[in-house]
């Protein structure tokens, strides 16, 4: 599908490759780009590691400019970022995230939204969630919100009170990417994450045997389990990857070889699809 791929955030540098000239012009497309409509969500599985049932499906967004064409969201959202255009941004994420799980899907299956710093630090963000919830009739306990350590470098206790926040609503909060970028193992007291989403790249290392990587997992599986939240291995591309994955003590998987991010008309043939098996 178009706008799939490898799309992770610190692949892509457009601050440092885009001309200024061509980031202006992306800006201004994306400044419109709401009320164009032209703003959609994909959604991927998120699989229980044993059972390979669904237990929920990530929100990503996807950006289909008259101008452009696709922007893969690892060039357009460090972009929204930089212009606080990702707060109108992930509000809308937030809303049509929300109303999509409450409406088509069966309520045993979460929603994950990936959540930016700066919603957290230079807004309302609980407001927005409460908002979110009233308006779709979403269980709060459907919702997970996505959330990397980067949240921790600026004004941390802004950020851990928001999150605190939503989880007194009931939903769950995951800490994304980790391993990647600052980690510290100190951010995993600051906040009782439901879910530590272990990124591609170890996965990935673990399939090649590399014994840092599975040191790693093994060590991020077993405090994890400790602390009493459970792990989801990210990017995940083939049986291999899986066993592996499994054999190390994952409690969740996520990546292409159980689905791919899909438009949300599919969303609704996956679920009749498992029911006939
Ligand atoms: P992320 O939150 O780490 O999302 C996972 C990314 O990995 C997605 O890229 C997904 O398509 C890709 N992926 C999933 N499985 C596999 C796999 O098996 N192999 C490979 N190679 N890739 C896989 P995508 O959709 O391009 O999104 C990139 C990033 O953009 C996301 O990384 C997230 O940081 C950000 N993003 C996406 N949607 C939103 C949003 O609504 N709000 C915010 N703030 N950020 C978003
Ligand atoms: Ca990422
Ligand atoms: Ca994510
Ligand atoms: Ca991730």
């Amino acid at each position: 599908a178009k706008g799939e791929g490898g799309g992770m955030h610190r692949e892509y540098e457009p601050s440092l490759h885009a001309n200024a000239e061509e980031k202006r012009q992306l800006e201004h497309s994306l400044r419109n780009a709401l009320e164009r409509d032209e703003m959609l969500l994909h959604y991927q599985p998120v699989v229980d590691a044993t059972t390979e049932e669904i237990v929920s499906f990530e929100a990503l967004i996807r950006w289909d400019s008259a101008d452009h064409g696709f922007v893969s969201p690892g060039k357009f959202i460090p972009l929204a970022e930089d212009t606080r255009l990702i707060v109108p941004i992930g509000t809308w994420v937030m809303q049509e995230a929300c109303r999509e799980a409450a409406d088509n899907w069966p309520t045993n299956i979460k929603v994950n939204v990936n959540v930016s710093p700066e919603q957290l630090l230079e807004t309302d963000f609980s407001a927005t969630v409460v908002r979110a919830l009233s308006d779709s009739g979403l269980d709060p306990k459907r919702l997970e919100i996505e959330v990397t350590e980067s949240i921790f470098l600026r004004d941390a206790s802004v950020a851990r009170n928001a999150l605190e926040e939503c989880m007194a609503l009931g939903c769950s909060v995951a800490l994304d990417d980790f391993g990647t970028g600052y980690s510290s193992l100190g951010y995993l007291r600051k906040l009782k994450f439901s879910t530590i989403k272990v990124d591609r790249t170890f996965v990935q290392g673990a399939a090649q045997q590399s014994p840092e990587s599975i040191a790693i997992i093994r060590a991020v599986v077993a405090m994890a389990d400790s602390l009493g939240m459970t792990t989801t291995a990210e990017g995940v591309e083939n049986e291999e990857e899986a066993e592996m994955i499994r054999s190390m003590g994952c409690t969740k998987i996520q990546g292409f070889h159980f689905g791919r991010p899909m438009p949300r008309d599919d969303v609704a043939g996956v679920f009749t699809r498992r029911a006939a098996e």
